[in-house]
This record gives structure tokens, sequence and C-alpha cells, in this order.
């Protein structure tokens, strides 16, 4: 059995999540010590356990340890069954994560799979429902990997209340990645989203974006949307030729609105002024499609502790050789 610790380097969820991911992909039983060892609240909160309860229902596997809190995990796969799914995180947690717990294994099980997600879609310290659909899923459709997503119900913490359904097609013809140019940039927006707070919060932060960004008036869009509680996220884009970018900051109490829009546009300008193609998040999720595939590369700026403990976890796994090089000041090279 293989024994991941989970206090090291972030010592976060993520170390957990790619555990059951890479346990289901490649058929090996694993133990999860020390959970969220790195946390304030250490050991499995809603999210988490809803992934590995997630991750149980898809490969019928033998589990010790699911419940709130724990801080080991024991998982013995069996074999990852394609099918209609429904999860719900049962508070504000986030969804994207149980999706991408799941994804890698439902891609390789032979058959499309449906999964209907319930809890928070538009989190901070995670990808949104956006991020997802338009950033992440784009990215690993040019490795051969196909899914869909759908949004029916914005959900924002800590209300929650959120939903979406996901179409995931099995692999066929995968390839390695290889974004290393980004192409020439397409489009920009800028998209302010709330639900249930006065208006001049949102108008507040596309003023902020125009101010730091110097982005134009129609590269800036209001949304207000319907979800149980209130909430507020700050969405950048850039939509160049072979990727994009997402960049999003979520609104909270103690923030101005111009110190979320504003910490979303430093990131922003940062990538746009690095030309490198991939930003810190989407780094660190590539990895697991491109391990499990043919590979590839691509560029980024410096590596986050996220992503230097996913390849951690991933060595933990499976023998494959992942490097990352600093080309020049601001552009590191990540090859698989
Ligand atoms: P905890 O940190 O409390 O353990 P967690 O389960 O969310 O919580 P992390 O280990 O922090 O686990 O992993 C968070 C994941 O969310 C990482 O894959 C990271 O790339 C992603 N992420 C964090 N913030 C953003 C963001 N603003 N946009 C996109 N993705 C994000």
């Amino acid at each position: 059995m293989i024994v991941i610790n989970g206090s090291q380097g972030e010592g976060g969820g993520q170390i957990f999540r790619t555990s059951l991911s890479l346990a289901m992909c490649l058929n090996k039983p694993v133990r999860i010590e020390n959970i969220r060892a790195g946390r304030a609240k250490p050991g499995l909160l809603r999210q988490h356990l809803t992934c590995l309860r997630a991750a149980q229902s898809i490969c019928a596997a033998q589990v010790t340890g699911d419940e709130l809190g724990s801080r080991e995990v024991s998982f013995t796969p069996g074999k990852v069954r394609a099918g209609e799914y429904r999860f719900a995180v049962g508070s504000a947690g986030s969804t994207s994560l149980v999706f991408q717990t799941l994804l890698m294994p439902l891609i390789f099980s032979g058959a499309s799979s449906a999964l209907m997600l319930e809890g928070g879609t538009h989190n901070g310290f995670a990808p949104s429902f956006d991020f997802i659909n338009i950033g992440f899923l784009p990215a690993i459709a040019r490795m051969g990997y196909q899914a869909d997503a759908e949004l029916s119900r914005f959900g924002f913490y800590p209300a929650g209340g959120g939903a979406w359904r996901a179409q995931i097609h099995p692999a066929q013809g995968v390839k390695a990645l290889d974004l290393t140019q980004r192409g020439g940039l397409k489009s920009r927006l800028a998209l302010a989203t709330s639900s249930q707070i006065p208006k001049h919060i949102t108008e507040r932060e596309l003023a902020q974006v125009q101010k730091k960004c110097l982005w134009c008036g129609d590269e800036l869009q209001q949304r207000i949307v319907d979800s149980v509680g209130p909430g507020n996220i700050v969405s950048l884009r850039a939509i160049s030729e072979h990727v994009t970018e997402v960049v999003e900051v979520v609104g909270e109490k103690q923030l101005s609105a111009e110190r979320v829009a504003g910490r979303a546009a430093k990131a922003m300008n940062s990538y746009l002024a690095a030309d490198v193609t991939v930003g810190e998040y989407l780094a660190d999720q590539l990895l697991l499609p491109m391990v499990l595939g043919k590979g590839g590369q691509f560029t980024t700026q410096a590596p986050s502790k996220h992503f230097l403990s996913n390849v951690e976890v991933i060595k933990q796994f499976m023998a494959v050789d992942i490097s990352v090089e600093q080309r020049s000041e601001h552009v590191w090279q990540v090859r698989v």
C-alpha cells in the first residue's frame, strides 16, 4: 500500500484529492496520513469527505476513516464504473474540487458519465465553475479529454445551494500537451458577479479593474445572479488563441471592493506581462491529466507550493519525469 504523508509541502486538501484520483486511475491502494495537517482545522472537512465518498461510489472502494475531522484514510479502489452520479457537498464546499477528483478516473473508465454536483460553485481558494468551464476544460481538451459542463444555480460561501452538471466522455486520441505559446490575444473580459449585494460593489470592482488594467468599457461586465445567499466574485479572462487564463478573487465582508478587484488585476497584469501560457492555479491542475496521458509541456510563472506538492504526491504513485526549469526572470518551463 502506498503511504502518503498529508502534511508534506502545502499540507492541504489537494494532497488528499490527488491521492484518491491516482489510486483510482492506477488501481493502487493508498493510505493518507496527517490529512491537512498544515491547516488551522486539520482533517477532512465536508468537501474532502464528499470527495472521498464520491470516489468510493464510482469504484466501490474499501475505505476506512471516512468521517468529518478524520486525519487518516485508507482507500482500496475497485474498478471505476462510468454512470450517472449525483453528489452533494452538503455545505458551501467546492463542487469543482469534487469534480476534479473524479474526472480522470471517469475519463479512463471506458464509457460516458454524467455528474450532478451540488454545493459551492464560486468559492475562494478553489477553481470556480467558470474557471473549470472556460479555463481548465478547454486546456485538457487539447490533450484529448472531453467533458462539458453546465451551470444551473450559483452557490456562494456560506449559503451554498449551487448546482451544475458535467458530461464526461471517454478519452480518445490522447496526446501530449503542447502549450508553450499563447497565440494572439483575442479578447479580454472583466466580469463582476453578485448575488444579493448592493450594485455599487460590482461597479466599484469594475472601475478598479479599469484603473489597474487599463481595460476598456466594453471589456467590463456586471452579472447579477440568483443564489440562495449573498456572494460576489471578480473574474478576469484573457482569451488567447491557444489558452484562456481566468483569474478570480471572491469578495469577502472584510475586504473592500477595490481590494478584491485590485488583487485580481495584479495577478492578471503579472500573467500578461510574464508572457507565459498557464497561470499559477491551472499549472497545478494540469499535472494529473498530463501524467496520466502523454505528458507534454507548458510555461508558467514561479511554481506554487500547490504545484510542487502535487509533483511530490504524483512521484510517490508513479515513475514519471517532471522537470521545472527557469527560462527567464518570470518564465518557468514545465515538462512531463
Ligand atoms: P485546504 O487548503 O483547506 O486544505 P482545499 O481542499 O481547497 O483546502 P488545497 O490543497 O488548498 O485544498 O487545493 C486548492 C485547489 O484549488 C488547488 O488545485 C488550486 O490550484 C485551486 N485554486 C485555489 N485558488 C484558486 C483560484 N483562485 N482559481 C483557480 N483555482 C484555484
